[in-house]
């Protein structure tokens, strides 16, 4: 809206820094950002935002963004037009193409980029460059979940609302920390804790903010979370106090499950999980007492070789108990990245099309080859971590790549790194210089949530529209300008004018979204899929059955998988995550000056009694040193953590001291998501302080 004063404006945005989903208007003059003003009628928030939704947005001013294309000639980028960077583009994949096959090439999307965009990208990969190998950076943290919230309810998205997180009477939250990574999420379940006293339990490998402020905190060894989440739930179903009615009329397969959890004693968990019976005991307590139970969980669960399996266990215990499809109950996967429900719902995976609909089903695809007026590729494509891997094989020859500093979030950096090296053409799209546009042979410029307009979907499976708060800056273009550009160089004839035009194609062709429209979105109004076609949306899933043929959710026994073994000499158990001041590396938060000033580097927290033990000092300089890499960092002694246990956070500013320099290439069996949570380390001081 134009205000008295001609040149300040302010226009409402979604925020891009985590999977909440916050909404506010943001207020400019000229490309100054004045202020950012929540607003009650913004669903996800209201009037709360954080430190980085409401400072943390100078750095689309900063004079290291990208603003022309670049092209590499030897060591060295020089800028070019959009049609030189086009052209390079076009006549480097189609070489590749043509020698090797459509296969050779993969297709990587971002989960901060909007819906529309998403959708563009994987209809580029599927219906220009023919190829199934499109994925996007939710696989390094969310697929898991998904995965154990479709074997058991059958769709991919958090049960209910924010809404009923603040209606329970007992929230667990195991290996997340709202606190930092989903900040006003974590404000309203305090709101609940005061005004209603609802209860909270937190397990964590970690002291965390939110472990401070439960009712009970347990603290199991690593990867361990399996075998405790399954104890309770056996030790509720002896006490017989599992949801009897629910079970027969709603849930298959108990009898089966039951059996399954003959090795889940009390005693058992006890000895892998490092935690006392009782612990136990008092948890199954507080779920049998309440009378609402909702469990969060984020990437201390996920993250692990048996991630899809841990997260499985959840859905198992909430399904046991007779906790979904009620107000204040339900699976929350808390997502991380602001858009990584809609990457995911647009269909940048190797195996589904937009809305989860299978590649391998052949109805499906005639669908979409009727919609896009060509025969698609058959055979599912490969995952990001598979094309990793494709590459050191010579599989795969070319990398196109969207949004992510993949060579310092990945895991195994320094493995990712040399893939890179590997590629015979690389193209980055981005908004930043970072570590990964290194190694690119064109870098073509992008445009930061703010320079544009789309949809994003919060955690809650909530669509809200972002509008254009500042034109883009020097030549950058939205991502759907830019891959629409690619296409039609590929032969493609797209005409879109707007991402509109995109939303309501993508809305027309997939059930859960037949409804949503841009007029249903105005302004601060949103959707929650499945969106009907009359435009009801669904704040609250599975009431009227779950989302399979017989409308019953389905018990799905798991076995734990123990943690990686590493040689003894690495005797540090080495975690990682978010921290409240950054957003992941640090890309963007780093460029805004009050925050860069707060929080500068990153750090590596150990325990009073390690500290004694080693005989250094707050401050001191380490090396960490693991199977895959070393990284140096100054400490922070904290009982956060304790005994052998370290946290290092994501935020890397320096080559040598991102986190994944350290983690390894193993990742959970059914998603491949890497298993980021799951190292062991050894320490090195270099200056004790
Ligand atoms: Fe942004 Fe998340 Fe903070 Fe909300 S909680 S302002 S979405 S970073």
């Amino acid at each position: 809206a134009e205000l008295r004063e001609a040149r300040i404006r302010k226009t409402k945005t979604v925020c891009t820094y985590c999977g909440v989903g916050c909404s506010f208007d943001v207020w400019t003059k000229g490309r100054d950002i004045l202020k950012v003003e929540p607003r009650m009628e913004a669903p996800a928030n209201q009037i709360s935002t954080c430190v980085k939704g409401k400072f943390g947005w100078d750095f689309v001013n900063s004079e290291e963004r990208i603003v022309e294309p670049l092209v590499r000639r030897g060591d060295a980028f020089y800028s070019v037009t959009w049609d030189e960077a086009l052209d390079v583009i076009e006549t480097r994949i189609k070489a590749i193409q043509a020698r090797d096959g459509y296969d050779a090439v993969g297709w990587i999307a971002s989960s901060k980029s909007t819906n529309e965009e998403n959708y563009l990208m994987q209809k580029l990969a599927r219906s220009v460059m023919f190829t199934n190998n499109i994925d996007n950076c939710s696989r390094y943290c969310q697929s898991p979940a998904t995965e154990a919230l479709r074997r058991t309810m059958g769709l991919g998205g958090d049960t209910g609302s924010i809404r009923d997180l603040e209606l329970a009477d007992l929230v667990i939250i195991v290996g997340a920390n709202p606190a930092e990574a989903h900040p006003v999420l974590s404000t309203r379940l305090r709101r609940a804790q005061k005004k209603r006293g609802q209860k909270l339990i937190v397990a964590d490998v970690r002291r965390n903010i939110m472990a401070e402020r439960a009712d009970l905190f347990l603290q199991p060894r690593q990867g361990t979370d399996l075998v405790w989440l399954s104890a309770v739930t056996k030790y509720i179903i002896d006490c017989g106090k599992h949801d009897q009615l629910f079970l027969r009329d709603r849930v298959n397969g108990f009898a089966e499950f039951v059996r399954s959890l003959d090795a889940f004693t009390l005693a058992h968990a006890s000895e892998v999980c490092g935690v006392r019976e009782a612990e136990l005991i008092r948890i199954a307590e507080m779920i049998m007492a309440a009378e609402r139970v909702s469990i969060c969980w984020a990437m201390g669960v996920t993250q692990h070789v048996g991630g899809s399996d841990t997260s499985t266990a959840i859905c198992n215990l909430l399904l046991v108990t007779g906790n979904v499809a009620r107000p204040g109950t339900g699976a929350y996967p808390l997502r991380g990245h602001n858009n990584v429900q809609g990457a995911g719902d647009m269909g940048c995976a190797p195996t589904f099309f937009p809305g989860y609909e299978p590649v391998a089903n052949e109805a499906i695809r005639r669908k979409y080859e009727q919609a896009w007026k060509t025969p698609l590729p058959i055979t599912p494509g490969l995952n990001n971590h598979q094309m990793v891997d494709a590459i050191h094989e010579g599989k795969l020859k070319a990398l196109y790549l969207v949004g992510e500093d993949m060579a310092v979030v990945d895991s195994n950096a320094n493995y990712v790194q040399q893939a890179f090296t590997k590629l015979e053409f690389f193209v980055v799209q981005d908004v930043f210089f970072s570590k990964t546009a290194q190694f690119a042979d064109v870098i073509l410029p992008a445009c930061p949530s703010l320079e544009k307009e789309g949809t994003f979907t919060n955690t809650e499976r909530r669509i809200q529209r972002l509008y254009r708060v500042l034109e883009p800056l020097g030549q950058a273009k939205p991502d759907w300008e830019i891959i629409q550009l690619v296409a039609n160089r590929f032969g493609a004839n797209w005409q879109y004018t707007s991402p509109q035009e995109i939303f309501e194609e993508a809305c027309g062709l997939t059930e859960l979204f037949k409804g949503a429209t841009y007029g249903r979105l105005e302004g601060y109004r949103s959707l929650q899929w499945p969106v009907a076609a009359d435009g009801t949306d669904t704040p609250l899933l599975y009431v009227d059955g779950f989302a399979f043929a017989d409308k019953k959710a389905r018990l799905y026994p798991v076995a734990w998988t123990p943690p990686i073994t590493v040689a003894d000499e690495y005797d540090l158990e080495l975690n990682n995550g978010r921290l409240l001041e950054h957003f992941h590396e640090g890309n963007m938060t780093s460029r805004v000056p009050g925050i860069h000033a707060k929080v500068p580097e990153t750090y590596v927290e150990i325990s009073p009694a390690l500290a004694a033990d080693r005989k250094i000092a707050n401050g001191a300089l380490v090396r960490l040193i693991s199977p895959h890499g070393r990284v140096k960092v100054r400490v922070v002694v904290t009982d956060r953590v304790s005994g052998n246990k370290i946290y290092l956070p994501l935020l890397s500013r320096r080559d040598e001291e991102a986190v994944n320099l350290l983690t390894s290439s193993d990742h959970d069996t059914a998603t491949f998501t890497p298993a980021y949570k799951e190292m062991r380390v050894r320490m090195e001081v270099i200056e004790a302080k």
